[in-house]
């Protein structure tokens, strides 16, 4: 049996009062949810203060991002990962979209993150997703594939147990374009097959498979309605209180 996972990208939006405030919100709106883990990834910068002030409450805290490694030492800028499980962290993205778009992310990179996050006790939320063109030229599938086996390269079955992945077509992130429940539901049964085909069938069976990709709350019942499809990663939606937590209690 899959939990489903609910969790909202909160991207480099909220400065530390809204963070806190929506996280105190959503606290209340959520108390009730047992169905599904939920998780919420505000900026660095809100990571421990959020963590804190949602001890004790079933909403778990993400990164959106992480150094390539954890040992201590000259890397300016740079979080390892064990630190933000200093902070509170429970999660932390890896592989974003904008990040492999905007900031030279690349499978070795999301590889080197996975495998340092899993390192320091967090659970890695490994984003995969074609483009547009992709799509139109029937590649899809192949390009998943390859950021699937580049990414999860060299993890054992006991680490895949830890990771989620997330299936989050780059045409549907923020521009109100959702695939429709059967293309999710497609991508999401390629995708657990080939990780089967790697790892085995029964670490495939477990794997968490979210969708993203204008996820909302009129929307997340029909998704979640698909076999292969165990939660959300939500990015809009997911900075309003109300509306992500209309998302978490999909099932009410
Ligand atoms: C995201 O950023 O991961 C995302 C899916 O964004 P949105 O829900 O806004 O499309």
């Amino acid at each position: 049996m899959r939990k489903p996972v609910i969790a909202g990208n909160w991207k480099m939006y909220k400065l530390l009062g809204d963070a806190v405030d929506t996280s105190l919100e959503l606290k209340t709106l959520v108390a009730n949810a047992t169905h599904c883990e939920v998780v919420i990834a505000p900026v660095f910068t809100a990571l421990k203060t959020v963590a804190d002030r949602l001890e004790g409450s079933n909403i778990h805290v993400a990164a959106q991002d992480c150094a390539i490694q954890n040992d201590f030492g000259a890397h300016t800028g740079e979080v390892a990962p064990v630190m933000l499980k200093d902070a509170g962290c429970s999660h932390v993205i890896v592989g974003h979209s904008e990040r492999r778009q905007f900031y030279g992310e690349t499978d070795e990179s999301v590889n080197w993150k996975t495998m340092a996050a899993l390192a320091a006790g967090l659970t890695p939320i490994v984003c995969v997703g074609e483009q547009l063109p992709d799509r139109e030229a029937g590649d899809a599938e192949s390009v998943v594939k390859t950021q699937l086996e580049g990414g999860l390269n060299g993890l054992t079955v006991s680490d895949l147990e830890r990771i989620i992945v997330a299936y989050e077509p780059v045409w549907a992130i923020g521009t109100g374009k959702t695939a429709t429940p059967e293309q999710a539901q497609e991508m999401h049964a390629f995708i657990r097959e080939s990780v089967g085909e790697v790892h085995g069938n029964d670490a495939a069976e477990n794997l968490r498979i979210l969708y993203g990709g204008s996820v909302k709350p009129d929307n997340i019942a029909e998704l979640m309605s698909q076999e292969d499809v165990d939660g959300a990663l939500v990015g809009g939606a997911s900075l309003d209180a109300q509306s992500f937590s209309k998302i978490v209690n999909y099932k009410q």
